[in-house]
């Protein structure tokens, strides 16, 4: 596909503006090509989006649920309309499948109708008479101005997640989407330019400093929405503390996928394929660590290994069968393989192990196995197509496996037995647990978010959208 380099402004206040900074490139993973330029902007841009929302705020606090639901409900009419020309561009600049990048878009659709019916039903304790003399009650209020930062691997997704329920609630925000991968978020903000008013939604581009960093130190902001690594969070949730501001951190994680003796490995090594491999690898929930019982250990094993390298791997543009693309980058591309060049002596790659093609950031989907607890493979985010495999002998000993890592994002648990899933999934400490599944189901009513070092915060579901407002008693 022939692309030619279109350069993007920042969408602040209502209008497409220039920054100072000057510009940065975006890529194509699958190819390494220049696709567009960005603004590479400053904390002035910042600064002049802060003051746009303030304005834009004071007649967004009148607008009813009823009517910010009709707004949410236009986008997610926008999202359905315009599916195919996101899903394209994600595709593009993600390095995602088609058939990946285009399911993402009715579900965002879906999410945002989600939030759109949530927006009416915020309601408090009812009120009441708690000292005498004294009527009380509670109001649920809008934080104000808030702003959401996002991550490369599900750029456009992660803009709904953090968007419907902050307006939904009645706030403004301003988003910063990863320099890697602004390109749908900006899009969006255009289609939805005709729908918000100036100043509710802003896109302002760049790095991580100074952009997220200014936002995160902002007086005037009073949440802080992050969904990315787990270092990065910790720097937030410590750069927010001058202004006390609330931090909502959605972070890596290193899921494992618990598969006990009695589960059936021909399903076990489907769903490795899709845990493990979707999107690359580059999912926070990736199924990462493969726990297996000795008893079928071998078997799961040659399964998944011949489901693995049967895969088509390739630049998406090939073809709606290609099922895994590239890594996001170069940079991302050298620290998957930089696991691998360090793996423990001992440790055997099973497939896979190196980059692939010459053109675009591809690692060939890898399994590695015989890697004990606590090396790096077993312990740290990769967040690429690699997988480790280990084997426990009781169901015990697989939790303690399983829990044994500082993340807790998501985990999931293969076992015909009810009773032994069901005591697995109490047991086991992520906040997402799937039973005979890894992945999917995403449901809009369900949270999202991690416990540990996975961050904390929901997303998705009514917790989120609590979690973008206020308590307030008025006696
Ligand atoms: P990242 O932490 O490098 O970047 C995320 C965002 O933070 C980017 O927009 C970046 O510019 C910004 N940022 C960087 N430094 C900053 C600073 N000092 N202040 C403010 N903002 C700053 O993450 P990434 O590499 O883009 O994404 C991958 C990570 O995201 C993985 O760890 C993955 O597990 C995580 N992730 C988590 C979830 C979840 O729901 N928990 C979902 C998707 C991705």
């Amino acid at each position: 596909m022939s692309v030619t380099v279109q350069q993007h402004k920042n969408f602040i206040g209502g209008e497409w503006t220039e920054s100072d900074g000057g510009t940065m490139e975006v890529f194509n993973p699958a190819t390494g090509e220049v696709i567009a330029e960005v603004q590479r902007s400053t904390a002035a841009d910042v600064d002049r989006a802060v003051e746009a929302a303030k304005s834009a705020l004071a007649d967004w606090l009148e607008t009813t649920p009823k009517e910010r639901m009709e707004l949410l409900l236009k986008l997610a009419d926008l999202l359905d309309e315009n599916a195919d020309e996101l899903g394209k561009l994600e595709s593009l600049n993600v390095g995602k499948p088609m058939s990946i990048a285009v399911d993402e878009m009715p579900t965002s659709a879906d999410n945002l109708r989600f939030f759109a019916g949530a927006a009416r039903t915020l309601e408090g304790k009812s009120a009441g008479e708690y000292v005498a003399g004294y009527t009380s009650m509670i109001r649920r209020e809008p934080l104000g101005v808030v702003a959401g930062i996002t991550p490369w691997n599900y750029p456009l997704m992660m803009v709904v997640w953090k968007m419907g329920p902050a307006l939904a609630a009645g706030n403004v925000q301003i988003i910063k989407p990863a320099e890697q991968t602004p390109l749908t978020t900006l899009r969006f903000a255009e289609l939805a330019q005709e729908i918000l008013p100036p100043g509710v939604l802003q896109v302002v581009t760049g790095d991580g400093e100074p952009v997220g960093d200014r936002l995160v130190r902002h007086p005037d902001i009073r949440l802080v929405s992050l969904t990315g690594d787990v270092a990065t969070g910790k720097l937030i949730a410590a750069n927010a503390a001058g202004t006390l501001k609330r931090v909502h951190l959605e972070l890596g994680g290193k899921a494992p996928m618990v598969v006990l003796d009695d589960a059936d490995p021909d399903e076990v090594a489907e769903a490795i394929k899709v845990g493990g491999y979707w999107n690359s690898g580059q999912d926070c929930t990736a199924s990462s660590r493969i726990l297996v019982s000795e008893r079928i250990y071998d078997d799961v094993l040659s399964k998944t290994k011949d489901v693995i390298e049967a895969m088509k791997v390739g630049d998406p543009a090939d073809g709606d069968d290609v099922e895994m693309g590239p890594v996001i980058s170069k940079d991302q591309q050298e620290r998957v393989l930089g696991f691998l060049e360090r793996l423990e002596p001992g440790a055997t790659v099973v497939t896979g192990g190196s980059a692939l093609g010459e053109r675009g950031y591809f690692v060939k989907p890898t399994i590695v196995a015989d890697v004990s607890q606590d090396s790096e493979i077993v312990q740290k985010e990769v967040f690429g197509p690699v997988v480790s495999v280990q084997r426990f002998s009781s169901d015990d000993e697989a939790i303690a496996m399983a829990n044994d890592v500082r993340y807790g994002l998501a985990a999931s648990v293969f076992s015909r037995d009810v009773g032994r899933a069901m005591s697995a999934a109490r047991k086991l400490e992520f906040g997402t647990v799937w039973v005979n599944e890894h992945l999917y189901p995403l449901a809009s009513e369900m949270p999202h978010g991690g416990f540990k070092e996975s961050g904390y915060g929901k997303d998705l579901s009514m917790y989120s959208l609590e979690d973008y407002t206020r308590i307030k008693h008025v006696a």
